[in-house]
């Protein structure tokens, strides 16, 4: 329904990104790699996508004028992090295109919004989300106690809003559990969720453009440490075809759900008895997303910028099975003495099929999220020795 109302933005002309970090990074490099100039609205002066931009715009996200400059630069925005502030897309909109859409994004910001969205969704999706109950105030968990106690425990209590990489989550195993983690979250409004008995995770990336076509991308299989993605391998080495069909004609149905416009990424559990269920949606390219610049014939960022732009959407082939390796600030610090120093790049480099993506990140931080590795290969055991070589290197 959107169709109409998109102009088509060709190369040579400007797009945007709200945002500054590794994502905003690599679409910009995906776009000028099309001939667009590319304008980053960005409040921090040193960050990954302001080096790689044409222009930077220094202010906060919600500055009014700032955003009138973008907009008034830009034929099409787009966002790097799902919490950019819905009201600034919107403001956005009135001048330029926007994709995502404010509506989609809002969806994305409140665990709450989405669940009932997916659940609202089941029908055509085929999926539910893990069970769970709006903890928002104390009496929430006075009112329901039976009900958690008998259905939601042991559990993750997780904030409504602002969540990443596992942060705002504690788990829980009683009532008092509940209570004092909810306590430690300053009163922000939180959601207490089942915990499942996870076989493994699945994202699926989706795409759709301004004419309602819509694609998908091969399934993805990643494996988390502490809470942040550190291998996303595919294709996955437990994902059954049927799993694959169920996630595929499920991410399907919640894009055209959506009525979204760019690129979108949804995070399945899949449990030990083999049964689907939906976690959350990223409104954006995504970190298991990173494997399609190097295997697929058109990456997550340049199928954002065409879907953007109101162009055709690109092939999402996978051409090589792939492994990606996420690089955090860890790396850069010896274990044993604390010094900081800079991994052997030279010698992942020197692995079978091995691309090395930097952020251009300068302070290495643990848990900082300063890069990824692809190994691909002509079969996955080969991409997957040169992983497990990466990983000794880099140990
Ligand atoms: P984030 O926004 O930090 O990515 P997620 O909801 O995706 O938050 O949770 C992070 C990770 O925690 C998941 O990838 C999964 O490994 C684990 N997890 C989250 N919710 C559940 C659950 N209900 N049951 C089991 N594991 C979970
Ligand atoms: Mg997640």
């Amino acid at each position: 329904p959107t169709s109409a109302l998109i102009p088509r933005a060709t190369p040579a002309t400007w797009l945007g990104v709200m945002g500054g970090g590794q994502l905003g990074r690599m679409f910009v490099h995906a776009a000028q790699a099309m001939g667009y100039k590319v304008a980053v609205l960005e409040p921090v002066a040193d960050s990954p996508a302001a080096h790689a931009a044409d222009h930077h715009l220094v202010a906060r996200y919600d500055d009014a004028a700032a955003l009138q400059e973008l907009a008034a630069q830009c034929v099409a925005v787009t966002t790097e992090f799902e919490n950019v502030p819905a009201a600034s897309l919107a403001l956005l909109a009135q001048r330029a295109t926007v994709a995502p859409s404010a509506a989609n994004v809002s969806v994305a910001q409140d665990r709450m919004v989405e669940k009932k969205f997916f659940i609202d969704c089941a029908e055509r999706s085929g999926v539910l989300p893990a069970p769970h109950l709006l903890i928002a105030a104390d009496q929430d968990i006075a009112i329901n106690a039976d009900l958690i106690a008998a259905t939601l425990l042991p559990g993750i209590v997780k904030t409504v809003r602002l969540g990443y990489d596992g942060k705002g989550q504690v788990r829980v195993r009683t009532l008092e559990d509940v209570s004092s983690a909810f306590a430690g979250m300053q009163g922000v409004p939180c959601v207490l969720e089942k915990m499942l008995p996870l076989a493994y995770e699945v994202s699926v990336l989706a795409a759709r453009g301004a004419d309602g076509t819509s694609v998908v991308y091969p399934i993805a299989e990643n494996v988390h440490r502490d809470g942040i993605l550190f291998t996303t391998t595919v294709p996955g080495p437990h994902v059954s075809p049927e799993c694959a069909l169920r996630a595929h004609d499920a991410a399907l149905a919640i894009i055209e759900q959506l009525g979204y416009v760019g690129v979108l990424c949804i995070e399945f559990f899949i449990l030990d008895d083999g049964s689907l269920v939906v976690n959350e949606m990223a409104p954006r390219p995504h970190n298991s997303g990173h494997y399609t610049i190097d295997a697929c014939m058109t990456s997550q960022f340049a199928q954002q910028v065409r879907a953007m732009a109101g162009l055709a959407l690109g092939d999402v082939r996978q051409h090589s099975p792939a492994v990606m390796l996420n690089l955090l600030g860890d790396l850069w610090f010896d274990t044993a003495s604390g010094a900081c120093t800079e991994p052997a790049w030279d010698r992942v480099l020197a692995l079978p099929g091995a691309t090395l993506h930097l952020y251009g990140k300068d302070d290495p931080r643990p848990s900082r999220k300063m890069g990824h590795v692809t190994f691909v290969a002509s079969t996955l055991a080969e991409a997957q020795d040169s992983l497990h070589a990466a990983c000794a290197i880099l140990r």
